[in-house]
């Protein structure tokens, strides 16, 4: 279902959803989306990567001029600008998205925090980047991260290590208040979240009192974001700030159910798809219903949960624009429902991840494997390129 009797956004408009797309462009995406949903190459896909990076064979033109350009922004901020104002001329805005992920150490960590705030010192004053992103992941140990999830005690490295965690999450919250840009913080596996969730409520406490600034991210594959988006907000009223969320499904459903499969515990993920989709559109009302203490960004490629939003903020009288409720889709996906919003006047974002092609690959991998033709994604894409393609030969 793609129009429904409450709204009037179609988001089967292609020429709408396809503006920015050049006859050859489409072709291009055609293709790619041909090629990811194929189970076969997408699950042989990293292994074959690998391969070719440790030969050192050429190929990295070769992946910069597809899959990277179909989902990237570019290797560095400069790149991108290009894409941002081609989004920009059909008011789609941008969050600069530095994707660099698996790095262990210090220097790294500290890399990735200055490139996070030249990314939040590039929106400043741009209304066309209202946001800017990162993972805590980039800036600190999976293992530590663990450790202070599950309140393991720390040895005096690892207190050391958590202090500098700390001291990157605020340097980033701290430039990101001071330069009035948004920032959200990613949600992760749920091995690592409990520390991701308290930085960032420790950072909501600090930067929130006026409005939203910082973002905490739920995943509402994890059956228990309900109960944490009530406690959020309790907290949120107690505290006296602001709450800012970015709503999600979840990203990492197999690693898991894998995980805790293996280890014997009991699954954090919904039993079922319904359920999943029946908490993201309950935690969407009940935002909505909070709006005066809650700013949302409805991070997602479903048609149905994008309508309920409309619908919801229709009920309660917001305004297409208001600045407290946004959308977002991932760059190269979902221009159908990014362009058409737009296009009625609702706050849109698209992440755009960016980076060195190397070190953007685990991103661009698992953007192709929620393509595959299993997870449904790669049809509707399809389905709606042949549809335009049509049109403009007609
Ligand atoms: C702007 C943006 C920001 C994002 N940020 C994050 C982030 O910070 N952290 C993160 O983890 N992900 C993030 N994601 C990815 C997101 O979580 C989803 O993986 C992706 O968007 C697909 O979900 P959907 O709502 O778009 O659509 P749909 O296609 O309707 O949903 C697919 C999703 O439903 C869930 N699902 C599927 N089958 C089942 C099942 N059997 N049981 C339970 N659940 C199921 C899974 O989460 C799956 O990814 C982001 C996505 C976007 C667009």
């Amino acid at each position: 279902m793609s129009k429904n009797k409450m709204s009037n956004i179609s988001f089967d408009n292609t020429e709408i959803a396809f503006k920015a797309k050049s006859m050859s462009d489409l072709q291009k995406s055609y293709w790619l989306f041909k090629l990811v949903g194929n189970n076969f190459l997408v699950k042989l896909g990293p292994a074959l990567l690998n391969i070719a990076f440790f030969l050192r064979l050429p190929i990295k033109s070769l992946i910069k001029n597809t899959i990277f350009e179909q989902f990237c922004g570019g290797e560095s901020i400069k790149d991108c600008e290009k894409r941002i104002q081609s989004l920009a001329r059909y008011n789609v805005n941008t969050i600069l998205d530095y994707s660099v992920e698996g790095s262990s150490n210090k220097e790294n960590f500290d890399l990735t925090a200055s490139e996070i705030i030249r990314t939040i010192e590039r929106a400043k004053d741009d209304e066309n980047i209202p946001f800017a992103v990162f993972k805590t992941s980039g800036l600190a140990r999976i293992e530590l991260l663990e450790k202070i999830s599950t309140n393991s005690t720390l040895k005096e490295k690892e207190k050391i290590e958590f202090e500098l965690l700390k001291d990157r999450v605020k340097l980033i919250c701290q430039k990101a208040y001071d330069l009035e840009v948004r920032i959200f913080i990613d949600a992760e596996e749920s091995w690592i979240q409990n520390a991701i969730d308290d930085l960032a409520t420790s950072m909501m406490r600090i930067y929130n009192t006026e409005k939203a600034i910082v973002y905490n991210t739920l995943q509402m594959y994890r059956w228990d974001r309900i109960s944490f988006l009530k406690q959020s907000y309790a907290d949120a009223e107690n505290g006296n700030y602001y709450l800012g969320l970015k709503i999600v499904r979840g990203a990492y459903m197999e690693k898991e159910r894998e995980r805790a499969a293996e280890l014997g515990y009991s699954s954090p993920i919904q039993k079922d798809k319904e359920s999943c989709d029946k908490d993201y559109d309950l935690a969407l009302a009940y935002c909505i219903n909070h709006i005066d203490k809650i700013a949302i960004c409805a991070g997602t490629h479903n048609e149905k949960s994008s309508l309920k939003l409309i619908d919801l903020m229709r009920e309660n009288n917001i305004l297409k624009d208001d600045n407290r409720v946004y959308f977002s889709q991932l760059l190269g996906m979902s221009d159908h429902i990014s362009f058409n919003l737009a296009n009625e006047g609702y706050n849109v974002v698209k992440y755009m991840p960016y980076g060195p092609v190397k070190l953007v690959m685990p991103y661009l991998i698992r953007r192709a494997q929620e393509n595959t033709s299993i997870s449904g994604q790669t049809g509707r894409e399809l389905s709606l390129i042949i549809k335009e393609r049509n049109r403009r030969a007609i």
